[in-house]
């Protein structure tokens, strides 16, 4: 803490991780003697360059692009790109390491990784988002492949983006690689990849509600954001019959005790990804909902269960101890790192279901695996198949972490269980595969 202080979440996605692996680091000496910590917790390379690149009047801007390999034992790196002023190098180091422990748990063979820029695309015409995306892939593209890294989208990169990166990529090599997943359906996408994450988590959450005999139905439901985890989230829960109470955006939230429908997240869909508007518009066009500039949902109503989907430390202590107050007995988590550690302590020792990111959210990545494998066998696979491989990872994610919960004495606790199942097989690997 004391040596790299800028690098805070970073090193909070790290004491996350350790405050678990003590618990079977005593016992089998191999991980230590093998140095594998140490060596877990530093990226096997990490690339960072300049992005330069002209908007519309002409002028000239540059922005940072990083790539952050982290771990490749049991797989090429993978993992998304974040397009978001707020980027800097110990944000992509957690999202990085994070994405190695949430990879393994997917039961594929996928190593770790994250990358992106502080380039905001907010406010910017579909020409200057193609103007840095093109610059952008014409340094990354040397150190990506399909068989050594395979970028994917996060915040910031959706649809476009991916379609403005893979066609430079394409146009420097020469070569039609499957090198980035959230490709469009005609051109290599996948069926169910743009609402994995989403429909992901709440297969996670119905697991965790399953194990008390209980479902979604009549839930009241607040989920944050509306880019693509929140919006697909949002879709399976109405779909399971739970009630959506709010989505929200990086300026305020939006609260619904009519629920939000169908026909509502179609507005919100069309606001956010055709009109690329603000959430504030939604309670202008619905006359029960109510916008609260400046803040998140937690704590704004009653609700049984929270599915933050924004971005990371978005549930402080303060909000984990409304959302307790307000009645909460289920938190799982769409963005990646939500809850601050106090938040998860307070979670666990309240006993309530608690999904933290690495298993949770892991659904988007493991349909880019999907995306991967459909790509190398040159085949598509239909909605229903790619659906039901989704849940069935989900429900092997959610049996693995229960499973090793339970081997170290702590039945239950999915931090616990995610941190150790997603470690010991890429920890082996590394032993197997030497230095
Ligand atoms: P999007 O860019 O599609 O949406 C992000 C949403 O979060 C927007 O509503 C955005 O608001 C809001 N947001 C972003 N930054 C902040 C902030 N600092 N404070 C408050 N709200 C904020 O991204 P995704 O939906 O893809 O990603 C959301 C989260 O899910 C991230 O943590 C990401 O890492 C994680 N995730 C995504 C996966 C995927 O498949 N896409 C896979 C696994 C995890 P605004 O419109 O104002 O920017």
């Amino acid at each position: 803490q004391k040596k790299q202080p800028w690098e805070k979440e970073f090193l909070q996605a790290v004491e996350e991780v350790l405050s678990s692996l003590s618990l079977i680091l005593e016992k089998d000496k191999k991980y230590e003697e093998n140095k594998i910590l140490e060596r877990m917790v530093v990226p096997e390379r990490t690339i960072l360059f300049q992005v330069p690149w002209y908007d519309d009047k002409g002028e000239l801007h540059v922005n940072q692009g990083y790539r952050v390999q982290f771990n490749s034992a049991i797989g090429p790196y993978k993992g998304g790109l974040r397009f978001h002023p707020s980027v800097n190098l110990g944000i992509l180091k957690f999202l990085g390491f994070e994405q190695v422990f949430k990879n393994s748990l997917t039961t594929l063979p996928m190593g770790g990784g994250k990358g992106g820029s502080n380039f905001d695309p907010k406010g910017k015409s579909d020409n200057e988002v193609r103007s840095f995306c093109r610059s952008f892939m014409t340094e990354l593209y040397r150190h990506i492949g399909e068989n050594v890294d395979v970028p994917a989208g996060d915040i910031g990169v959706g649809g476009r983006e991916i379609g403005f990166l893979f066609g430079q990529y394409k146009r420097i090599v020469d070569s039609y690689d499957s090198v980035l997943t959230g490709k469009g359906l005609a051109w290599g996408g996948s069926l169910i990849r743009p609402e994995a994450t989403g429909y992901g988590n709440v297969y996670f959450c119905q697991e965790m509600l399953a194990t008390k005999k209980d479902g979604l139905d009549g839930k009241r439901v607040l989920v944050s954001g509306s880019g693509n985890v929140a919006q697909y989230t949002v879709e399976k829960l109405i779909q399971n019959g739970a009630k959506v109470l709010s989505m929200s955006d990086s300026n305020g939230a939006i609260i619904d005790e009519d629920g939000i429908d169908a026909e509502k997240l179609a507005f919100v869909m069309e606001l956010k990804n055709v009109k690329r508007g603000r959430i504030s518009e939604y309670a202008k066009q619905f006359k029960n909902a109510k916008y609260v500039e400046g803040k998140r949902p937690w704590g704004l109503v009653k609700a049984d269960i929270a599915m933050p989907s924004a971005t990371q430390n978005e549930i402080e202590l303060e909000d984990a101890k409304a959302l307790l107050a307000n009645g909460c007995m289920c938190v799982s988590e769409g963005a990646n790192m939500p809850s601050t550690n106090e938040a998860i302590k307070l979670y666990v020792e309240a006993g309530i279901h608690y999904g933290p990111a690495k298993a949770a959210n892991a659904g988007g990545v493991a349909t880019s695996g999907l995306e991967m494998s459909q790509n190398a066998i040159r085949l598509s696979w239909t909605r229903e198949e790619v659906d039901e491989k989704l849940h069935n990872i989900m429900r092997s994610i959610h049996q693995n972490a229960a499973n090793a919960a339970e081997e170290v004495g702590t039945p239950g606790n999915l931090v616990n269980g995610a941190n150790i199942a997603g470690f010991k097989k890429v920890a082996d690997a590394m032993i197997a595969q030497g230095v």
